[in-house]
Formats: structure tokens, sequence, C-alpha cells
């Protein structure tokens, strides 16, 4: 594996996969979903100012680079590109929006998050141009105002969804779950008991409140939304949206957790399940 500083040491046409670095198993399945699909895998590893709210949250962000370099080369990542701040953010660069969607759930939760997470993306993009670039669906806003961004700004790049990655009893891998202790660890895994009831009702209202009610059961756990949104314009889902999807957020003494999971078919349109 090459490590690079400058995206002006590569060539167009990689598969590219952008993190945060603090890098685990979730990360490396990006990795090997691009091996298989090209022998040119670029991952990068920035920790984006413009993303964080304050710079206490930014300065806890965990950082493993010596980790990371060895997790990104033995999972197939051929370069790891670590840009310094002034490449991806030079003097006159523009900071883009995420729009309406991305003022909703995540983003109400955090002012500006998603105009950041946009903005370096695109930034990324434009010193990459990429061909695919994969991206994680345990981010699932992300994942849609990526592929947003993509649609009406970079037509010519695939963007590729990962399925979330977990640990044997359901959470998702996150580079945040090292701040749990062990008591918070254990109450992490309501997350995904919740959004498990949720896919196993029919009906929206029963599903949310399901969701509710398991989280409610955690006293360590303090929730802020659980719905079912329409995957595919992020609407408020009803009986009858085709392409449902629960998404819950919450945290545990003060480390926020998100976490999603697609809902069973609709039977209300099809008559199956
Ligand atoms: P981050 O370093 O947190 O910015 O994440 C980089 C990429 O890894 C994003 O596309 C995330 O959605 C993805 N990712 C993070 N956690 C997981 C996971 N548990 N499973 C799959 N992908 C993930």
């Amino acid at each position: 594996m090459k490590i690079v500083t400058s995206a002006a040491e590569l060539a167009d046409g990689c598969t590219f996969i952008p993190t945060m670095g603090a890098l685990h198993a979730g990360h490396a399945s990006l990795f090997q979903m691009a091996k298989a699909k090209s022998d040119f895998v670029v991952a990068s590893i920035f920790v984006n100012p413009l993303q964080f709210e304050n710079n206490n949250d930014l300065e806890l962000y965990p950082r493993t680079p010596d980790r990371d370099i060895e997790l990104a080369s033995s999972a197939g990542v051929t370069h790891l590109w670590l840009p310094q701040e002034s490449e991806i953010y030079p003097a006159n660069f523009l900071k883009k929006s995420a729009g309406s969607i991305g003022e909703i759930f995540e983003g109400a939760n955090r002012i500006g998050h998603f105009d950041g997470v946009v903005t370096v993306v695109s930034r990324l993009f434009d010193l990459l141009r990429p061909a695919h670039a994969i991206f994680g669906e345990k981010d699932f806003q992300q994942l849609f105002l990526i592929k947003t961004l993509a649609r009406e700004g970079y037509k010519d790049i695939e963007i590729l969804a990962a399925p979330t990655m977990r640990e044997s009893d359901g959470l998702a891998l996150s580079s945040r779950n090292i701040r749990l202790n062990e008591s918070e660890r254990k109450a992490a895994t309501v997350i995904y008991r919740a959004l498990l009831a949720a896919r196993n009702n029919s009906k929206i209202e029963a599903a949310r409140a399901a969701m509710q009610e398991i989280c409610s059961m955690e006293p360590l756990f303090k929730l802020d939304y659980a719905e079912i949104i329409d995957e595919d314009n992020f609407a408020t889902a009803t009986d009858s949206t085709p392409n449902q999807r629960a998404i819950i957020a919450g945290w545990l003494n003060g480390v926020r957790l998100i976490d999603n999971m697609q809902m069973k078919p609709s039977t209300v349109n099809t008559g199956a399940r």
C-alpha cells in the first residue's frame, strides 16, 4: 500500500472510500468491497473540521493512525490518502449546502453537520475524480445526501452502498463505541433490539411505538428520535410506502449513537411479505 499526502500523486478512476480514521471492521468491509471491484482502491483519512459542531467534539474524535495503516493495508487499500487541511480547504473553497434533508434528524441535532459532509465529499471528489465511491448504510442519511450530491454534480461517479457491519450482539460498529464503558456498551444493544421490533410490525404507528417502548426500558439510553422513513425521499413513511427504513438515534452518557434497518416490504400494496 502506498501512502500519499496529496491527490496530485493519484491517477483518476479509482474506487474510493472516504473515512475519518479510527478504522474498524465496518470500514474494512468497505475496503474489501472496493477490492472486489477494482485494483485501484483509494481510502482517505481526514477528520473533517467542517462537520463538527464544536472544537471539543473534534478533539475528542478518536485517532489511531498506526492501526489505521495496518487495517487499510490488510483489507485491500492500494493507496492511502492522508490529505493536509490546506489541500481540502484552500483559501477560496466554496461551502456547499445539503439542502432541507440536511436539516432533519441528524441534521437537526448537529446544525451544519451535513453541509460540512457534502462540502468535504465534493472537495474529495473534485481532487481525486474517482470512478466509484463507497459509503456505508450505517450513516443512511449521509448516504442519501451523497447520492443526491452525485446525481446533481458528479454523474460520472457511481455511488455504492455497503451494508452495516455489526458486533455479534447487533450493535453497529462505530468509531464512537470505544467511548462506552462496560454498562453503556451493554445498554447500547437496545438500539438493535428496537430496530428488530420495528421491522416485525407492518404498521408504521405500531413500529414507531415498539421502538419507543423498547428504548424507554433502558434507563441509560436517551432516545432522540425513532422514526420510519421513506428511503426514496426521507419523508416520514406511511403504511403504503414501498421502501421503508427504521432510523434511530440517541445518547449513552453523552455518546451519540445512530443506526437504521430496512423494514420488510410493505404488505399493503403487494399482499405478499
Ligand atoms: P467514518 O470514518 O465514520 O466517516 O465512516 C467512513 C465510512 O464507513 C462511511 O461511509 C460510513 O458509513 C462507513 N461505516 C461506518 N461504520 C460502518 C459499519 N458499522 N458498517 C459499514 N460501514 C460503516
